[in-house]
């Protein structure tokens, strides 16, 4: 594989990935195929698992769910919706200082995963809707 391919292809799977805000591999793949045929899923998950072992961007696994990959490094939680399972981003301030309490008795960390469950906005929105024209 040529070096300028090479790059031409991380970039596309590194774009889908920003589009696609929170995407399993399998997403991303089904993106970056719809616009490109020709790349194969074994790149596409290659080029992710590249990302993810040099920081590039960060692999979340969440529970019960396939891994994420997510393109903010700035430490933060995530809130999963239950209805339609989109996964948003959740910065608390003092994040920096749960993981010090964390460390203090010499527990070496090596990641953390904060997720938040419930129902996002839209599809709160939704249900109060339709429960509205039920009444
Ligand atoms: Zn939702
Ligand atoms: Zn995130």
């Amino acid at each position: 594989m040529g070096a300028a391919r090479n790059t031409r292809q991380k970039q596309m799977v590194y774009d889908a990935l920003v589009r696609l805000d929170h995407p399993t591999a399998t997403q991303v793949y089904a993106c970056v195929h719809e616009e490109h045929p020709t790349v194969s899923r074994g790149t596409v998950f290659r080029v992710l698992s590249g990302f993810a072992e040099s920081g590039q961007v960060r692999r979340v696994n969440l529970f019960g769910s396939d891994a994420r990959y997510d393109h903010t490094l700035a430490p933060h939680a995530h809130g999963r919706c239950r209805v339609c399972g989109w996964v948003q981003d959740v910065f608390l301030p003092d994040f920096a200082a749960i993981a010090a309490g964390a460390a203090s008795d010499g527990f070496c960390i090596e990641g953390c995963e904060v997720e938040f469950y419930g129902v996002c906005a839209a599809c709160s929105e939704k249900q109060m809707r339709e429960s509205a024209n039920e009444a």
